[in-house]
């Protein structure tokens, strides 16, 4: 606990809020104390006085009950979020496409339309948006696919063109070292980002995967582990600091059994947007418009969309100040309802908040580098904070 404690308090030259807040535990009396000597600006903010909390000496902050994981709250002045919405891309504006007939109400507001070929350089909303098409084909013929087009959007390698084809589902050996070694929450950890998945993980799975022929992770996974970053469980899920890869839960109860209640897909959102106030980057990853592309949900594609129009609704709404949410795919599916598999078609790259004006996004054309400008952001954040590499 200490050393987690130091951790959040050193770990970057930012100015954080931290915020305790009442859930005393008297029974749990002085667990410890924070030293802050050296450390960045901190700024407590008590509400409720009196308790818990005091200073002696100065410099050593001693605190009754040390439950951050509960009661602090921190705000970087720059962050991002991360949504990974597998098998998007932009299709034309007519009947075959889902985004021209689901009901997006958050998209419609901030692209002033639904998200089809040609919304760039539309009118936006108040919040500074970028909205781009960039190429998932990665220069070899062929249908992109999740393995390899997931591993260059989460390293900035192109992983299709090193081994010659685009590469089913889960990464293959090399590509399963290419995570190892360009994990952009690696990256991020390694500069000393705080960084998380904020996908939750059933007990079950690891199991799951061992049972496997060749106990292969998916790329989201891969990357987080080569981050050596812990995974949110079920418990996280249930007090909301976690969101399941199918937002509302409604999947993963009717098919998978889970014993999950339902969230409503802007509560999931906001959920999101709060991991996004206590970290520098948060990646999360949704395959619902994949499967719904494939027809492997019982529901139409307009049903999958319009939960992640939600999902993107609570979270822009409660997104913190300093937070940028970006939007990207690995490659096309949903947007053509004539065909159940994936497409050619670019997918958009959608960048919402204080980050989208920058000039890093200006040579994004591919997947490939989103990394790069994601990672070129955050760093003229913490250069401009003091840090260096
Ligand atoms: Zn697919």
């Amino acid at each position: 606990m200490i050393a987690f404690c130091r951790t959040l308090l050193f770990g970057i030259g930012l100015d954080y809020y931290i915020t305790i807040s009442r859930k005393w535990d008297w029974g749990s009396v002085m667990c410890g104390c924070l030293t802050l000597e050296s450390a960045p600006v901190v700024r407590l903010c008590m509400r409720d006085e009196g308790v818990g909390l005091f200073h002696s000496p100065p410099e050593r902050l001693f605190v009754q009950r040390l439950d951050l994981r509960y009661n602090v709250t921190m705000s970087f002045d720059r962050s991002i979020i991360f949504v990974f919405l597998d098998g998007i891309g932009l299709g034309p504006a007519d009947e075959s496409n889902p985004f021209w007939t689901a009901d997006t109400p958050t998209l419609h507001r901030l692209l002033g339309g639904p998200l089809v070929e040609g919304v760039e350089g539309r009118g936006h909303a108040s919040s500074p948006v970028l909205c781009r098409a960039i190429d998932a084909t990665l220069g070899v013929p062929g249908l992109p696919q999740s393995g390899s087009g997931q591993t260059a959007l989460f390293t900035g390698v192109n992983a299709a063109q090193l081994v010659g084809q685009h590469i089913f589902a889960f990464p293959t050996a090399p590509l399963r070292q290419l995570i190892a070694e360009h994990s952009i929450l690696k990256q991020a950890v390694e500069r000393g980002l705080r960084a998380t998945l904020a996908n939750a993980y059933s007990d079950g799975y690891w199991d799951w995967v061992k049972k496997r022929r060749r106990g292969r992770h998916s790329a989201v996974t891969l990357t987080n582990l080569a981050a050596g970053l812990p995974f949110r469980t079920f418990d996280d899920l249930r007090q909301g600091r976690a969101v399941y890869w199918d937002i509302t839960h409604e999947v993963s109860r009717e098919h998978l059994q889970a014993e999950l209640d339902l969230v409503a897909a802007d509560e999931a959102g906001r959920r999101l947007a709060r991991l996004g106030a206590e970290h520098h980057l948060v990646l999360y990853e949704c395959f619902l418009p994949d499967l719904a592309g494939h027809r492997r949900l019982p529901w139409p594609s307009e049903w999958a969309l319009s939960r992640v129009d939600g999902l993107l609704g609570g979270l822009l709404e409660a997104r913190p100040e300093g937070a940028t949410v970006v939007v990207c795919s690995d490659h096309g599916n949903v947007e053509d309802s004539t065909f159940k598999g994936h497409t050619v078609n670019p997918v958009p790259l959608l960048v919402i908040g204080p980050g989208a004006e920058a000039s890093v996004w200006d040579g994004v054309r591919a997947i490939t580098d989103v990394v790069g400008a994601i990672l070129g952001w955050l760093k003229h954040g913490a250069d401009r904070n003091g840090q260096t590499e």
